[in-house]
């Protein structure tokens, strides 16, 4: 017997990773490359330090109430926490409790088999197309839930919001977790949904389109009921997760729509450019609608040309793993990162 046979033993997620490399070009964790609204900078240089001794807010009512009245969502209807991804782990823990698996695509993002064996709970993968579509079929056999990205990543395919209802509307046993990280960048949220159904949890993020995943935060909209259960389980866990900075510079960032949706606008013009591009270098990928392009070469290997782009200062994620091993999950930075990405692409494939 050895204290180690009492371990909880899991193999955790390995996120993409961020070197201290000067110069580098960093295409590999769909940051955003502008920075943060303006009021952002404001709002930091007027947080006292002094009041950091005391607890945060453990409702986060700032912030809440901030992302209420931005996306007109009752505040007993909004949940917040430390990045979307604390936000998914606290909602595996509170809602996929069944002993029937849960449901998630089997190309996607590739922390949700990491929760389910984190928190043991049983999990099957839905097989997309060969076109790498969710197939709607996958969705409706028995389950203890179901998760999947809308866009999905990595390949940042968005399904129009008919295919999200249909499959709540057919799950109405199981909580059904829309993760919505990418749904800036040209798609159109579920969120109306969550006034129809009680069991569909919406779930955003500051990190990509907010340019603030340095902040950590992510939220989520559901029914009151589903939101209350979320509570409960965050409650039971740490009544401070979001940190007095975090819940200040959040509510800021809200304030400016202009900013916000012009620089979203700026990557989704830089993406179809990009595409175009591609194209003409030998590349296919999926109509990403995401701030990311999943692109693979006809003829050259993914390994190699991420290889060789390492040596050019370009960093860009990748996965040994079935089916998309000779893809690259370039993205999109800016025009100027892009076509220093382009140039490089050129001669690698020439
Ligand atoms: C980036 C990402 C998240 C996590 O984002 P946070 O930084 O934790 O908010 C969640 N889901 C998907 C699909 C993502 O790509």
């Amino acid at each position: 017997m050895s204290w180690e046979d009492n371990v909880r033993r899991v193999v955790p997620y390995t996120p993409g990773e961020q070197p201290r490399i000067k110069n580098l070009i960093k295409l590999n964790t769909n940051e955003c490359p502008y920075p943060p609204a303006p009021q952002v900078a404001e709002k930091l240089k007027s947080i006292n330090y002094e009041d950091l001794r005391l607890y945060p807010d453990p409702q986060a009512s700032a912030l809440a109430s901030a992302i209420s009245g931005y996306y007109h969502v009752p505040m007993d209807q909004v949940f917040v926490g430390v990045g979307s991804d604390d936000v998914i782990s606290m909602a595996f823990m509170a809602f996929f409790n069944s002993d029937r698996p849960i449901l998630f695509p089997d190309v996607t993002y590739s922390f949700y088999d990491v929760w389910a064996n984190l928190h043991g709970i049983p999990f099957e993968r839905v097989p997309l197309d060969c076109d790498f579509k969710l197939v709607r079929e996958g969705f409706l056999k028995e389950n203890g839930g179901i998760i999947f990205p809308n866009p999905n990543a990595p390949t940042g395919i968005y399904e129009d919001i008919s295919f999200v209802e249909d499959i709540v509307k057919n799950n109405p046993d199981v909580v059904v977790i829309v993760d919505e990280a990418y749904i800036d960048f040209g798609g159109k949220s579920a969120l109306p949904l969550i006034d129809k159904y009680e069991n569909l949890l919406i779930v955003q993020t500051f990190s990509k389109s907010r340019a603030m995943a340095g902040m950590r935060i992510g939220y989520a909209f559901g029914s009151k009921k589903l939101i209350g259960y979320l509570q409960d389980v965050k409650f039971s866990f740490n009544s401070y997760t979001m940190n007095r900075p975090s819940l200040e510079v959040g509510a800021a960032a809200l304030q400016d729509d202009e900013y916000f949706k012009d620089v979203c606008g700026k990557i989704i013009k830089t993406r179809e450019r990009v595409k175009g591009r591609l194209r003409e270098l030998g590349f296919d990928f999926t109509d990403s609608m995401a701030n990311f392009i999943f692109a693979r070469h006809r003829t050259i290997p993914g390994k190699d040309i991420a290889g060789d782009l390492r040596l050019k200062g370009i960093i860009v994620r990748r996965w040994d793993a079935d089916r998309i091993s000779d893809y690259l999950r370039i993205s999109i930075g800016t025009d100027e990162e892009m076509d220093k990405l382009l140039i490089a692409l050129k001669e690698i494939v020439a």
